[in-house]
């Protein structure tokens, strides 16, 4: 397996995470309701630095036998530090033209940068781009409520204008969904909004075993841990704390691994609740 590609199997699916790159953010972003006091004790209690957190970028190739997904597409080469996820999928033995469906989980660009080439044409020729409605809707709409977003708004205007121009270049391979479908056999995309207001969970099954794809719901274990903790890049911070909730309480009750983009690799792993409320992380297959 080469380095930043993990392989593992839902039942009789295949399926790979692979590592794009990362990004790293001022804490307060991630954290921005957090009391400094209770952060800084929860980051040296990991022995992570107090003023940046480094964010892995991840997305996930799901074989079925007869489809060949993957789901969010990494920054594309916006940065020095992404863009690897077409490499690591021609490791794989997968071709850009191999891809029939890309799911996307939202339009934010560390997740649609990687959907079109260096020259605005879609990265994945033969795809079908899976993205709800309502995501495709507000973020073609030049005047996007971005006002629920708790980071600078320079940052969040950057944000904006690489959805849409991503979303543009993509239009004529654009499927929005509403309510959520079943992509391929075993492969469901379901609404899971808060994030953003379209922003799609990925629930694999196959067999009794399950895998749920949870994208951005949760940025960093810590939100589990902690999940009255806010995440700035939240457009509705009580809606995606409530999915949250409610994504994670399914994946125990139906003894569903989950996948998270920006935890670190291999970025799958277990939820168990905790006594006292929020859920522990356990990294790995
Ligand atoms: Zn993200």
């Amino acid at each position: 397996m080469p380095e930043g590609s993990y392989r593992f199997q839902v039942g009789s699916i295949y399926c790979t995470v692979l590592a794009d790159g990362y990004c790293s953010y001022p804490s307060p972003w991630l954290f921005p309701g957090a009391s400094r006091v209770h952060l800084a004790q929860a980051l040296a209690e990991r022995r992570l630095p107090l003023e940046t957190v480094l964010s892995p970028f991840t997305c996930l190739l799901i074989e079925t036998g007869r489809s060949v997904v993957l789901v969010d597409t990494g920054a594309g080469e916006s940065s020095g530090a992404t863009g690897a996820v077409v490499a690591r999928l021609e490791m794989e033995g997968i071709r850009p033209r191999h891809v029939d469906t890309v799911i996307l989980t939202h339009a934010h660009p560390d997740h649609i940068g990687g959907a079109v080439d260096a020259r605005g044409r879609p990265a994945f020729p033969n795809a079908r781009y899976i993205l709800d409605e309502r995501e495709l809707d507000f973020w073609t709409n030049p005047r996007a409520d971005l006002s629920g977003l708790r980071i600078p708004q320079e940052v969040a205007q950057s944000i904006a204008d690489a959805a849409r121009r991503c979303l543009a270049d993509l239009r004529l391979q654009l499927e929005p969904i509403t309510g959520g479908i079943e992509a391929c056999p075993g492969v469901t995309a379901l609404p899971a909004p808060g994030h953003t207001p379209g922003h799609l969970a990925v629930l694999i099954s196959s067999d009794g075993q399950g895998l749920l794809n949870m994208g951005d719901a949760a940025m960093h274990p810590l939100h589990l841990e902690r999940p009255e903790w806010e995440n700035g890049f939240d457009l509705a911070a009580e809606t995606a704390c409530a999915t949250r909730r409610s994504l994670l309480g399914r994946a125990v009750a139906e003894k569903m691994r989950v996948m998270a983009f920006h935890f670190p690799f291999p970025s799958v792993g277990r939820v168990a609740a905790r006594p006292g409320g929020g859920w522990d992380w356990t990294p790995g297959w």
